[in-house]
């Protein structure tokens, strides 16, 4: 049996694929097993933030495979100390905590901001707003914190405790009581359609939370570590947060979540509180601090910005295309009259690799992608939406 065999009869069906099998690749190029190659504005997710293979990269990581590959959390570890160290030196953060993937930064998030409450106002204060249209991960709780009602089905009993506001101050008013423990968003929405949430919005979150010591959590797990040409995307919103979330980006390819507080909240865990076999993995953590390494950087940030305005004045030129958003290079493009799903099964058998969000699609190439790359992308979209079936 080849690959898409084998994944059909032994793999469960959670994920509608695009029929393809990726092999190997090189910066923003990748090839199939039949050696046909595809341009990947996609990143597996924002993941590869500096694309395949990047060779300092692979270098931070394989140098820590051949040295230690994993402790336990037992014991002390250059990699994740300095990670740390990195993260809340290049923002107003005090402390952080490790885990593998989004969802278990947001678990993280939540725990950290109901024991918080939990401390300092007794039982029973514990909801959580979150937004419509918002994800937050696959878990049983990030589940419930996700505000779409298609994603609160058949695994009940779900966690109890979220509120689901509009983005609009009036309507999260409106759920906020004297149990309102915290605040959770993504500034720019990445499932929900790139839903860029407005500023003042925003800001009046944070004023609310203010008043009513509430923690304000952002999950940048998809929005982080320079995607929308800032280190952190509350960084264009005019915000601290009390809390932040990251993940997909930030190991350049590796699984890992990180959770971070502000000084407000940096003794509330304490030991046996939370933790994980695998968080903070050396190896992962090497690859982390060499993706932050290149992206912590303004003049990198500064051409993810540039990257972002030049695509999407390219991508405003093609007929058929009825409008874009982005922050960065976290691309949602709003098509006239054409299915989006449809046009991204279309371009994969191009040989561009995109993907969508709700009615749009979207792009969230390599932070490294370059503009002859970006021209190419972008005449692939346009020759696919004019192709004859
Ligand atoms: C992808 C994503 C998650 C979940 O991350 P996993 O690593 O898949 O658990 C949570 N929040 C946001 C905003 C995401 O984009």
């Amino acid at each position: 049996m080849d690959t898409k065999q084998l994944d059909n009869k032994y793999i469960m069906h959670t994920y509608g694929r695009y029929d393809v099998a990726l092999k190997e690749g090189k910066g923003c190029r990748v090839l199939d097993e039949n050696g046909k190659e595809y341009l990947d504005v996609s990143s597996g997710i924002g993941v590869n933030s500096l694309g395949y293979c990047d060779d300092g990269w692979v270098q931070a990581v394989t140098a820590q495979a051949g040295k230690i590959q994993h402790m336990s959390n037992y014991f002390y570890s250059e990699q994740s100390s300095k990670l740390a160290q990195t993260l809340c030196e290049k923002t107003h953060f005090s402390k952080v905590c490790f885990g593998n993937s989004g969802a278990e930064a947001n678990e993280c998030a939540i725990k950290l901001a109901r024991k918080y409450s939990f401390d300092k106002y007794g039982i029973g204060r514990n909801e959580i707003i979150t937004l419509r249209d918002s994800f937050h991960g696959r878990t049983v709780t990030t589940l419930s914190a996700t505000g779409q009602d298609s994603f609160h089905n058949y695994f009940f009993p779900f966690t109890q405790g979220f509120k689901y506001a509009e983005a609009d101050i009036d309507s999260v008013k409106s759920l906020l009581s004297g149990k309102t423990c915290a605040i959770l968003i993504e500034c720019v929405q990445g499932e929900g359609g790139v839903n860029i949430l407005n500023k003042d919005f925003v800001k009046a979150l944070r004023k609310l939370c203010d008043e009513h010591d509430l923690s304000l959590i952002v999950d940048e797990v998809q929005t982080g570590i320079g995607r929308t040409g800032k280190l952190f995307c509350y960084e264009n919103f005019d915000i601290e947060p009390d809390i932040v979330t990251c993940a997909k980006g930030i190991g350049g390819g590796l699984p890992i979540g990180v959770c971070l507080c502000s000084k407000k909240l940096e003794d509330v865990m304490q030991p046996s509180t939370h933790g994980s076999t695998f968080a903070a993995n050396p190896v992962v953590c090497a690859g982390a601090n060499y993706v932050l390494s290149v992206v912590a950087d303004d003049d990198f940030l500064n051409e993810v910005v540039k990257k972002g305005e030049y695509l999407k004045n390219k991508l405003l030129k093609i007929n058929g295309v009825k409008s874009v958003r982005n922050l960065g290079l976290m691309v949602g493009i709003e098509l006239e009259n054409a299915d989006a799903h449809d046009i991204a099964v279309k371009c994969v058998k191009n040989g561009l690799l995109i993907i969508t969000a709700k009615l749009l699609l979207r792009m969230l190439p390599p932070l490294t992608i370059t503009y002859e790359e970006l021209d190419k992308a972008v005449e692939i979209l346009d020759n696919t939406l004019h192709q004859e079936d």
